[in-house]
């Protein structure tokens, strides 16, 4: 069997930090299962050249880390990565800023991956690399003579041409992605953007069969494969830290109301100003929603370099101050803000503890927090999910309280369907979103690439 080599931008390294992030946990998970090599970059900058990667092994997981150049970081990862490509693939224009030594820092990040993995590859290893920030690595890698089957994955949505055509020489990133064998987004409506895109740029030659087409003399396949999560492993977690001493504390403290719970990266497009909104028109429509319920808000600050980042943190802090000053009682505060990493353990115990998961990203790629929600409750006696329409997750979650996370109002009336939504329809709400999740669960979005992939080339 060939190795696996998975690449991304950061690797979850053994050896510390918390893997808070949809890529970290599911790229974990599917390494698990057969092991490989997972290369990227170790979290630290140098000043000099950087040197040969780290290596480091783990079960029959080998994590291979290189350094960045200081001076080459801040224009790769927060400019092109995290201030032109991030907005433009969320739709979110306002926070879109382009400058040329953003795209130039990109372009080197993405040829010294490619030559300091080079070193490191076999002649039958399959690689698979992740997400934008490393969009044209294999084009450097058939650049150095790598004839080795190369398979992409987008974690985030691919926009529609005529937002794409917003960044200057986007015209080079189709161009690099025709480069690998197949091209996986997270769902059709991805997919058809991305050919759509290759089409109106003259780029298609022709559609082979219902997902191979020839594209500048090349034969790729562009299918989606919408990530999964670990049922089985979520569900244990949640159920064996929902019973510790921990969780049993923090519901105590809750003096007997229910539980409504977030948990997302701080980021501008996981919605999180307008649902606090949602949550203050709730507790001004519904005054019977004070004594029955707290919102439990994580959001562990993420992107800290970039100002837009900042901003939205201040933002938070305030509406949490003014919603608890604004309603808080002796014995109750309505919004509880943590603005930290926690353990996945602790999450999920607390996921199985909410009566209500409140899930509304403006857009989102796909979202995991919304499936270790479904996956995390106990099926006698589940709670709610409150999920975003426009999370592709609600594709596969659509027995969930879907919203528009743009409609406040809409919001406040899904969160208080939720809470008084009766045990029956909340068992047969979840037995439908369980049976989706297992349907297509981390080894099967693994397996299915990486079978693709081998078909292809
Ligand atoms: P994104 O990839 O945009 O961050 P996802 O919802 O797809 O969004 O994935 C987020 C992942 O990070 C989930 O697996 C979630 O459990 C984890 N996570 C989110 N917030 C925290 C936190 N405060 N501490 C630890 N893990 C977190």
């Amino acid at each position: 069997m060939s190795r696996l080599v998975a690449v991304s931008n950061r690797v979850a390294h053994p050896k510390g930090g918390r893997a808070a992030g949809g890529l970290a946990v599911g790229l974990l998970a599917a390494l698990n299962e057969n092991g490989g090599l997972w290369f990227g970059w170790g979290g630290k900058t140098s000043h000099g050249q950087p040197s040969a990667p780290e290596i480091v092994r783990r079960g029959n997981i080998e994590y291979a880390t290189i350094d960045l150049y200081e001076a080459d970081f801040e224009d790769y990862y927060n400019g092109y990565s995290n201030i032109c490509l991030w907005p433009l693939c969320h739709y979110m224009l306002g926070f879109f800023r382009f400058e040329r030594r953003f795209q130039d820092a990109y372009k080197r990040v993405n040829n010294l991956f490619a030559r300091k993995l080079l070193p490191l590859l076999k002649d039958d290893d399959i690689i698979w690399v992740h997400d934008y920030h490393l969009i044209p690595l294999a084009a450097e890698l058939r650049r150095a003579g790598v004839a080795n089957p190369i398979g992409f994955f987008l974690h985030v949505p691919f926009p529609n041409i005529d937002v794409l055509r917003t960044l200057p020489g986007y015209i080079n990133l189709l161009r690099d992605l025709i480069h690998y064998d197949v091209i996986g987004f997270q769902t059709a409506n991805d997919c058809r953007n991305f050919t759509e895109g290759l089409s109106r740029e003259g780029m298609l030659q022709a559609k082979l069969e219902h997902d191979r087409f020839r594209s500048s003399g090349r034969e790729i396949t562009v299918a989606p494969f919408p990530i999964g999560i670990d049922v089985d492993g979520v569900m244990q977690m949640a159920e064996k830290s929902a019973a510790g001493a921990t969780i049993a504390r923090t519901l105590d403290g809750l003096a007997g109301r229910d539980l409504v719970l977030g948990v997302d990266r701080l980021d501008y497009s996981k919605g999180l100003p307008e649902r606090f909104r949602a949550f203050e028109t709730l507790l001004v429509r519904y005054p019977e929603t004070r004594s029955r319920l707290v919102y439990m808000q994580f959001a562990p600050p993420s992107r800290t370099g970039v100002r837009a980042y900042q901003d939205i943190r201040e933002e938070l802090e305030r509406a949490a101050g003014n919603i608890n000053g604004r309603f808080a009682e002796p014995d109750w505060i309505p919004i509880r803000y943590l603005n930290r990493g926690f353990s996945r353990n602790m999450l999920m115990g607390l996921m199985r503890s909410a009566k209500i998961g409140l899930v509304t990203p403006l857009r989102d790629g796909m979202n995991l927090v919304a499936k270790e929600y479904v996956a995390a409750q106990d099926p006698k006696l589940p709670g709610a999910l409150v999920l975003s329409r426009l999370a592709c997750a609600a594709a596969e979650l659509d027995a969930a309280v879907l919203v528009n996370p743009f409609d406040v109002e809409g919001m406040a009336d899904g969160i208080q369907q939720a809470a008084n939504m009766p045990v029956k329809e909340r068992r047969e709400r979840y037995e439908a979103m369980i049976q989706a999740l297992r349907r297509n669960d981390i080894d099967a979005w693994r397996t299915r690439f990486l079978e693709t992939l081998e078909n292809a080339a």
